[in-house]
């Protein structure tokens, strides 16, 4: 019988099936943790409204609601207590695929970000020219191919099904910090018209924000770290 609610969850408003985690017993700590396949349908499983936010606008978001939701032992996933193993090794191959989408995104942003370099006139030549902007380029570059090869690490771990959680965290933390910095650097290279609803380049920004937050905050991602050295 599941009570409580859980908010922030992607997709709420519009899923079918909900990945629970819940608790049987908190003194159990994480070993008390339980995974559950609820279904919408079930009585007492309710979604709050859309929650608007600050990027990532596509994706709808909200709250769920368990009010005394019975869910039949079928829909159990392992046994009693083996959540935490699901979340942790499922939370590797997350930070994985979710960050696989915001390397595409900066690459077509440098691409997007060098045409504009090479068009805009200033001064009587493309800013381009101008050190301060091709830092700014050539810095996007860099966090690119090293976030790059952060994830093919990863990726290549988890094709291996070999353990990665320090990996994982190295790469959400670096890639979801990179995104923020390059969509910042893009939007100052852009202008006036990186300002500009029409030319999506702050529509990138905005939606790298939440790469920061989502499947584990930056200061999360860097406890992780610390405990995988031995601090
Ligand atoms: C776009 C988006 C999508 C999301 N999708 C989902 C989803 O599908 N499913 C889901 O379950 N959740 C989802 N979340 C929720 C997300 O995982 C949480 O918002 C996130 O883990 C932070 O938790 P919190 O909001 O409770 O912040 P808090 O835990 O209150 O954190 C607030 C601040 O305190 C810091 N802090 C907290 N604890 C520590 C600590 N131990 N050490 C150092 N600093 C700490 C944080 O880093 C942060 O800066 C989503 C969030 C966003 C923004």
């Amino acid at each position: 019988m599941l009570n409580g609610s859980k908010k922030f969850v992607t997709c709420a408003p519009i899923c079918d099936l909900a990945l629970v985690f819940a608790t049987v017993d908190p003194s159990l700590g994480k070993w008390g943790v339980t995974a559950f396949l609820v279904e919408r349908s079930s009585d007492g499983f309710s979604t709050g409204p859309v929650k608007d936010k600050m990027g990532l606008r596509t994706v709808p978001f909200g709250e769920i609601f368990f009010e005394n939701c019975f869910v039949p032992e079928a829909n159990r996933l392992g046994p009693e207590g083996a959540g935490f193993s699901f979340s942790h090794n499922s939370l590797e191959y997350d930070r994985c695929f979710n960050l696989a989408s915001e390397l595409g995104t900066m690459e077509r942003q440098l691409e997007k970000t060098i045409a504009y370099a090479k068009s805009r006139e200033q001064y009587g030549q493309p800013i381009g020219k101008f050190q301060s902007v091709s830092n700014r380029v050539a810095d996007m570059k860099l966090r690119l191919e090293t976030a790059r090869l952060l994830l093919y690490k990863v990726a290549w771990l988890k094709e291996r099904e070999q353990p990665a959680m320090l990996e994982a965290a190295l790469l959400k933390l670096y890639l979801s910090e990179c995104f923020v910095a390059s969509g910042l650097d893009s939007v100052r290279i852009h202008g006036g018209n990186g300002y500009l609803t029409e030319y999506e380049i702050e529509r990138d920004l905005r939606d790298a924000i939440g790469g920061v937050i989502y499947a584990g905050t930056s200061d999360i991602q860097r406890n992780i770290i610390a405990r995988s050295l031995g601090l």
